[in-house]
């Protein structure tokens, strides 16, 4: 195994007005991730987070959107006929449908529940395993249509700060036959690392997360949730699903194991004050070096005066921050955990 967690410390030195202008020493870390070579840095100074915003308001004005049970099925895209002859997926309270603004070749919105609103705490396992059920369906539809569309992204953007302009809970997957930036660095890390050492790196890297204890967080069946090293947003929480490279073979178990992680970090989420999120599946199919990975980070909440936690250093010079170091991310979230 060649799996090497690289660090730098870097100092700063100041005379600090809070300290009556004695000297102090300010540590930020840098951290190389162990595949992409990617660096992230972790601050030991967090973004101010306020008191929990009341979002009734919000969620009463725009109460009726397009989602909403009297529209779903009267204002939302129809598949073609010859990709989905129902036009739309619908398992439980999850509808799938077409994107009507999409943004590669197959944009695809899967609207999670009924309900306009749900509150962090609210989210339960049920919501997303209907959603990810409707999202597999699709998916599998799709690639029967069109097995060059092998690069999936099953995610999700919730509330403003996250970029999602309608309230109602939806997850958004994109189908292409060109894969994003992102899967590229990951695809390209695993293959190169298999090509190297014979072995799976993300076999690897469970295998050396689970011996040192302090970013594994819990197994539920096949998926292995953690913290990863070298984070790439705000409280980055991971799993990766042992034997699947692709969203497209997950059987029941795995869908419910990835959908009570993600309930359980935005539990974790919504203890913090963060009411904001996003998430991704990074799905590749017909990769033997590659193995399914899901990353949830927050984005700062919706606060009276909103402060974005996308600068120039991450927008313009792709360095990556976390507000908290992945270590102590772990301790806080593994009781939220089953
Ligand atoms: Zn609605």
């Amino acid at each position: 195994m060649e799996i090497k967690f690289e660090r730098f410390h870097l100092q700063s030195d100041l005379l600090s007005p809070l300290q009556g202008f004695e000297p102090v020493s300010v540590p930020t870390e840098v951290r190389i991730d162990p595949l992409t070579r990617r660096r992230s840095r972790i601050i030991t100074w967090g973004l101010p987070i306020g008191d929990k915003l009341d979002l009734t308001k919000m969620a009463e004005e725009s109460e009726g959107c397009i989602f909403c049970p009297g529209n779903i099925f009267l204002k939302t895209p129809r598949f073609p006929k010859e990709i989905i002859p129902e036009e739309r997926i619908r398992i439980g309270k999850a509808v799938g449908f077409p994107n009507l603004n999409p943004v590669g070749t197959y944009g695809i919105v899967v609207v999670l529940c009924q309900e306009h609103f749900v509150p962090l705490h609210q989210c339960t396992p049920e919501h997303y395993v209907e959603g990810l059920s409707v999202s597999l369906e699709i998916i599998r539809r799709v690639m029967a249509f069109d097995p060059d569309a092998r690069y999936w992204q099953i995610s999700q953007n919730y509330l403003l700060p996250g970029g999602s302009t309608i309230l109602h809970p939806h997850l958004q997957l994109i189908g292409d036959p060109i894969p994003t930036n992102e899967m590229e660095y990951l695809l390209n890390g695993s293959v190169s690392y298999h090509q190297r050492n014979k072995t799976l790196y993300w076999n690897d890297l469970i295998e050396i997360e689970k011996g040192i204890e302090i970013r594994y967080i819990t197994r539920i069946g096949k998926v292995h949730w953690f913290v990863s090293y070298a984070p790439i947003g705000f409280n980055e929480v991971c799993a990766t699903v042992e034997g699947h490279g692709s969203f497209t073979t997950l059987g029941k178990e795995e869908r419910l194991a990835l959908a009570t992680g993600i309930v359980s970090t935005l539990k974790y989420y919504d203890k913090k004050n963060l009411n904001s999120f996003n998430f991704s599946i990074y799905s590749i199919s017909g990769e033997a070096s590659y193995q399914l990975l899901i990353r949830i980070i927050s984005r700062t909440p919706i606060q009276s005066y909103y402060l974005n936690d996308w600068t120039s250093f991450e927008a313009l010079h792709s360095e990556l921050t976390s507000n908290i170091a992945p270590e102590e991310l772990c301790h806080e979230i593994r009781p939220f955990f089953p």
